[in-house]
């Protein structure tokens, strides 16, 4: 070797590309590709964020102390178990670079978020793939592609592309199955969005064992994508770990004013949960009324279905959608090539969605 060469895995790994954001020669465009809450930050987030401008000079709290202390109180929580990071990716990440490396295992469902394949290939570990039953997490699958060298398992839950998610029972179930040693992290970054009443963000779960990990979002509810603010709640050794390896300063003054500002404002969170609800609704309605099949989901976004190949192909209606300013997620890289992901958006987007995709589906039909 002349040069120098990263760790085994790095050069395998197909880095992450983002959702479509522009179309050329498109001033305004419909952005559905990301999982962006709808109905954007609070004024109250805003407004905080404005204010940190004044003193941009300052590092940081690097404790997060005032999010952690809001958090704590809002849901209860030893503050303790509490880490914030820069977004819930970085946490990720931390994570498994602190508990698998080569050799070492990290399980996720087949259409599970690809952060973890990506995360554990970056720390040298192997990503193993559980099959999904219907599109859901399957609690069998997992527990039997655990091997003694698998360090992790993460499931999405809900799941982000699916939008599916499994009942606390079964999340239990799971973690009584897995060894002692192995850690479960439940990424309930689509939590707040979920009204189901067998499902559980996983909090409990934290606070009565010793290898359970939660990791959640300000990036789709409270729309702070930009700012880049996750947490997770953990065991208080796993968090003794991870303010071990985190940058100092890991979460910017921006984000820990914004979040705790978007954490405080009940009713704009409120709003944008009974938005989702009934465009979520709408959506799926919709797509019956179309003849399309989609993933039945709980989150704030629909996986529709098209053809495999041809002129109905997944393929040409993100082509068709996006000379039209419509930007959906094209999620081939997780296995589904003729599934489009659409972020559920703003009454006007919903329809304009629905009606190009019909408009599109006419097209097809006659050629
Ligand atoms: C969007 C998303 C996240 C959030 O990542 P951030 O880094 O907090 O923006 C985490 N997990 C899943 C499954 C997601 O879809």
């Amino acid at each position: 070797m002349t040069t120098p060469t990263p760790i085994q895995g790095i050069l395998d790994i197909t880095p992450y590309v983002g959702g479509d954001a522009s179309v050329e020669g498109l001033a305004r465009v419909v952005k559905l590709s990301s999982n962006e809450g709808a109905t954007g930050a609070s004024p109250k987030a805003k407004a905080a964020f404005r204010e940190v401008a004044e003193n941009l000079h300052r590092y940081p709290d690097g404790s997060s102390a005032d999010l952690r202390a809001a958090l704590a109180e809002k849901y209860g929580l030893n503050i303790n178990g509490i880490i914030c990071g820069n977004g819930s990716d970085e946490i990720i990440s931390h994570l498994i670079h602190s508990y698998a490396g080569a050799g070492d295992e990290v399980v996720y469902p087949e259409h599970g978020f690809l952060m973890y394949p990506l995360g554990a290939m970056a720390s040298g570990a192997t990503p193993v793939k559980a099959a999904e039953d219907d599109f859901t997490t399957s609690v069998d699958a997992i527990l039997g592609v655990v091997t003694d060298r698998t360090k992790m398992v993460f499931v999405a839950n809900p799941n982000n592309p699916t939008g599916t998610y499994i009942s606390n029972a079964e999340m239990q179930r799971l973690r009584a199955g897995l060894p002692d040693d192995v850690m479960l992290v439940i990424d309930s970054a689509y939590a707040e969005f979920v009204s189901r009443n067998d499902y559980n963000a996983g909090i409990e779960m934290v606070e009565a064992h010793d290898n359970v990990v939660m990791t959640r979002t300000f990036s789709k509810i409270y729309g702070l994508g930009g700012l880049r603010l996750g947490w997770a709640y953990c065991p208080e050794e796993i968090a003794m770990v991870f303010h071990r390896v985190r940058g100092p300063f890991n979460v910017n003054a921006g984000a820990l004013a914004a979040g705790l500002a978007a954490l405080l404002d009940v009713a704009h969170t409120d709003a944008a949960r009974a938005h989702n609800d009934q465009w979520l609704a709408w959506m799926q309605d919709e797509c019956n009324r179309l003849q399309l099949s989609f993933i039945p989901s709980v989150g704030n976004f629909l996986t529709i279905k098209f053809d495999d190949a041809g002129p109905g192909s997944a393929a040409a209606a993100q082509e068709f959608l996006s000379a039209r300013g419509i930007l959906p997620r094209g999620i081939a890289a997780y296995g589904l090539a003729a599934y489009l992901r659409f972020t559920i958006g703003l009454e006007d987007e919903n329809r304009l969605v629905i009606a190009a995709i019909e408009e599109f589906l006419e097209t097809t039909d006659g050629a």
